[in-house]
């Protein structure tokens, strides 16, 4: 893998190198033969017009023919050109220019009276570029035209010496790249490498301690990210466990009794008075067996999101009322009937029936449960806004400091001894916190040991069309 990243690095940073060294031998070279036929072109200009002087001379007769090609000679010599005279008196200077095909055209428009100038014109013979500078004159009395020629050997030379620049430093370049690419490669690698040993680590049950190396880039982040995750896979394993510990533990209990009395009646231990009792306490044991099954299938129905809300307007004194009346008939107790005010009367919300139903019912079968006889028990809801907030309040036994933060976790009891016939499973507010949460609502606890409990529910009220 770390081969991946390096290879992957190095070839990116090669193509960027010949690219951007490519361009710049590119631009380098045309800048420099720019640069150089121009200056060719201008000196070339400046020789033709000393030809010119020399020529107009002797058309005056101030040199003989023999001044005059000893002059021109003299010239190209200095200037290192070939210089060639047509017309009038003419006369010729080295003519074998290696341009014998161009000279033709490039002679007629010069006799035509234009000057002309070519400037990368690639002499085979002399396997060089050349400057050529045509001039037409007038100085011999005659049509007459002046060329100019002059190998660029500059050129060639100034150009090898900037490839050779171009690729020392191309070299010096790759070096250092390299080390650069290796470093970042291994900077970037190691930490990937390490999080995918840990994930391998992981997924063969192993514990892992958080990976290291919390740069502030990608990957730190990433590392982050991944510690995270790890640590909520444990805290997601270690539920588990717990959940399955708490499910044997609530199943074990019930069986126990109901295997042990009837396992007595069969020994004949329990008297044939006392079966009926024992049946009884048998059949009240199912009966937890039951609710408990109901409330794991309802708990994993919603959590692992199967259950659908079938929303609906609700009017939620009603619903209240319902609910009440459902507690009291199952409780046996009545000490729920006084204390419940909803603002405004006819407050409806958006909800589902039976699981807001569900909800307040598991609220006040606690409240009943814990709340001695005599107690009170008062439920209120009010609209503030667009949010409907539900009161369960009760004068009970109340809940000590210490152990509110943990009331709505699965299987928590604050009496520990306390069993399922006289508390419940313990996964009565999960299950009520869970349907709160699915409604997109909240379910908060305010109490105090002996000083009662209330709970309050929020509850976004949803869309009506009309106002209720
Ligand atoms: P259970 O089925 O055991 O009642 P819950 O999840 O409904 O389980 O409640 C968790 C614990 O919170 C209960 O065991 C009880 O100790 C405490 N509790 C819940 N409601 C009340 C209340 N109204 N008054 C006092 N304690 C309460």
């Amino acid at each position: 893998m770390k081969g991946g990243v390096f290879r992957r690095l190095l070839v990116t940073y090669i193509i960027i190198m010949v690219l951007i060294i490519g361009l710049l031998s590119v631009l380098m070279s045309q800048y420099l033969k720019v640069y150089f036929f121009n200056n060719k072109q201008e000196e070339l200009t400046n020789t033709g017009r000393q030809v010119e002087t020399q020529l107009i001379r002797y058309s005056r007769g101030d040199l003989t023919r023999e001044e005059l090609e000893k002059q021109i000679n003299l010239i190209g010599k200095v200037t290192n050109s070939r210089i060639i005279i047509v017309g009038g008196r003419s006369s010729a200077t080295g003519a074998n220019t290696g341009l014998d095909d161009e000279l033709e055209t490039i002679l007629k428009k010069v006799l035509d009276g234009e000057k002309v100038v070519r400037r990368q014109q690639y002499a085979s013979e002399l396997s060089t570029y050349v400057v050529v500078v045509g001039i037409p004159t007038g100085a011999a009395n005659t049509k007459g035209a002046i060329l100019l020629f002059s190998p660029v050997y500059e050129v060639d030379q100034a150009l090898g010496r900037v490839y050779e620049i171009i690729l020392i430093t191309a070299g010096m370049a790759l070096a250092v790249g390299l080390i650069l690419v290796w470093v970042t490669s291994r900077r970037i690698s190691r930490p990937v490498i390490e999080l995918s040993r840990m994930a391998e680590q992981i997924a063969r049950g192993e514990t892992v301690a958080d990976a290291s190396g919390m740069a502030d880039d990608e990957i730190g982040h990433l590392t982050h990210s991944f510690n995270h995750m790890k640590n909520r896979l444990a805290e997601t394993d270690r539920m588990r466990r717990e959940f399955i510990a708490g499910v044997s533990h609530e199943l074990r209990t019930p069986l126990t009794s109901v295997r042990g009395f009837i396992q007595g009646i069969l020994d004949g231990v329990i008297c044939t008075q006392d079966r009926e009792k024992y049946l009884r306490m048998a059949f009240d044991e199912t009966n937890r067996l039951t609710r408990l099954t109901n409330d794991l299938l309802d708990l994993t129905k919603i959590e692992a999101g199967v259950i659908k809300l079938n929303k609906q307007k609700i009017e939620l004194l009603e619903l209240i009322n319902d609910s009440i009346l459902t507690v009291c008939r199952s409780s046996g107790k009545d000490i729920l009937a006084s204390g419940v005010t909803v603002t405004p009367e006819k407050l409806s919300l958006q909800a589902d029936p039976d699981r807001l139903k569900q909800v307040l019912i598991n609220l006040l079968s606690n409240a009943c449960r814990y709340t001695p006889d005599g107690g009170r028990i008062e439920v209120s809801a009010e609209l503030t806004g667009s949010v409907v907030k539900i009161l369960v309040k009760d004068n009970g036994i109340g809940i000590p400091a210490a152990e509110l933060p943990f009331i709505f976790e699965k299987f928590y009891r604050v009496d520990k001894s306390r069993d399922s016939s006289a508390g419940g499973s313990g996964l009565g507010l999960s299950i009520v916190k869970d349907l709160v949460e699915l409604h997109g609502g909240s379910i908060t606890a305010r109490s105090a040991a002996g000083q009662g409990t209330v709970f309050k529910i929020m509850l976004p009220r949803g869309e009506f069309p009309d106002s209720f």
